[in-house]
């Protein structure tokens, strides 16, 4: 059931260049590569046949590098580009078939993007760059000014309304840009490399300051990153692409645990495992330890199964006994001893 989603990528090809159809169709029959579509078609492939399905008021990251095709399929969710091939299906409703006063409403009141580089006008003062989008939307000076400062409040930015964008630092002005995309309360958030161009501790700040937000908003974000670890630490699920292709969807632990080719292991091998992995993926079946070790003590720590590494350690550092692991119930359903964690930290550490 589509409506179940928030946003539904299905078979969505891009291909730039006038002979797109007839490229699409000749990579479908005889796995054309890439240069031979160029050669031949002089056609560019920027998204190929992708496949997503985005649940309401999840942060989902698209990860790939430069060049992946990470833009160009974003770009389809709100229409900025049309598909070859394939459809995109937006809160049940498909974009494709949106006349143009629709579309109009559907970018201004429901889908909000913001950019890597900001896209502030500079010479418009911070207030009222945060306002426009309600601007746009014809809202009533003083209205749009008070709903302005509340947000510029949840990016940490009051006392700076009245500044000029461009006098700002730039993670002042990308709190700006995501102020904006927030002051016309979107159900969806567009985040194309938001922070890519930011100082990593600033980067880093703006992370946990966003996570923070989207942890209280609930909207649906789609955000994008070259970055493995930025798309690890925030993401509820990730999408790796490669060459316009999705390659791999999961939460961040399935694809530290299990990446699906040398393409997504490559990036792995530099995550630390410590905040990704959980108990339950480290576990020993309960019945399985007690058969070997015995009957785990009842002064046990206890963790839940969705307890991460990082804590899991902690706590055998001051104790020799193995940690419970109990389900939502508190019913112990399995136990993890040093050995389970060391193997785990060191399975996760490049070895060559
Ligand atoms: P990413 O955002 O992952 O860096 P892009 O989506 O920008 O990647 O680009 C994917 C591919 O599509 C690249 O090969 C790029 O050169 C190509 N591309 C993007 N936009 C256009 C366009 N307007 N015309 C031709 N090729 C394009
Ligand atoms: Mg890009």
């Amino acid at each position: 059931m589509s409506q179940a989603y928030a946003i539904e990528i299905a078979g969505v090809w891009k291909v730039f260049g006038d002979k797109a159809h007839q490229a699409v169709a000749d990579i479908r029959q005889n796995q054309v590569s890439k240069k031979e579509v160029l050669e031949k078609y002089n056609c560019v492939i920027g998204v190929a046949d992708a496949n997503m399905q985005i649940n309401p008021g999840e942060v989902f990251c698209i990860m790939g590098l430069s060049g992946s095709g990470k833009s160009t399929l974003v770009r389809h969710i709100n229409r900025l580009l049309e598909p070859t091939e394939g459809s995109v299906i937006v809160n049940g409703e498909d974009i494709m078939s949106m006349g143009p006063t629709q579309l109009r409403t559907f970018r201004n009141e429901h889908i909000a993007m913001v950019f890597q580089n900001f896209a502030l006008m500079p010479h418009r003062s911070v207030l009222d760059n945060v306002a426009l989008p309600l601007e746009i939307r014809g809202v009533s000076k003083n209205h749009r000014m008070e709903v302005a400062e509340r947000t510029l409040e949840m990016v940490e930015l009051s006392g700076w309304g009245n500044k000029y964008a461009h006098e700002l630092s730039g993670g002042m002005q990308q709190r700006v840009g995501l102020a904006r995309a927030l002051a016309a309360d979107p159900e969806i958030l567009l985040m194309d490399e938001p922070f890519s161009a930011l100082d990593p501790l600033i980067r880093r700040q703006l992370q946990s300051e966003f996570m923070a937000l989207a942890a209280n908003m609930n909207k649906t974000t789609v955000f994008i990153t070259h970055d493995l670890d930025e798309a690890v630490r925030i993401g509820d699920r990730i999408a790796i692409m490669r060459d316009g292709m999705v390659v791999q969807t999961g939460t961040p632990e399935e694809i530290v645990m299990n990446p699906a080719d040398d393409y997504v292991a490559e990036f792995v091998a530099g995550i630390s495992r410590l905040k990704v992995v959980k108990a339950h993926a480290v576990m020993q079946p309960i019945d399985q330890f007690e058969s070997q070790h015995g009957a785990l003590g009842a002064g046990a720590n206890e963790f839940l199964e969705s307890a991460h590494l990082g804590d899991l350690i902690t706590a055998a550092i001051s104790s020799d006994e193995a940690a419970a692991i109990i389900d939502g119930t508190g019913k112990r359903i399995g136990a993890v001893t040093r050995a389970d964690l060391l193997r785990t930290v060191i399975e996760g550490t490049e070895t060559s």
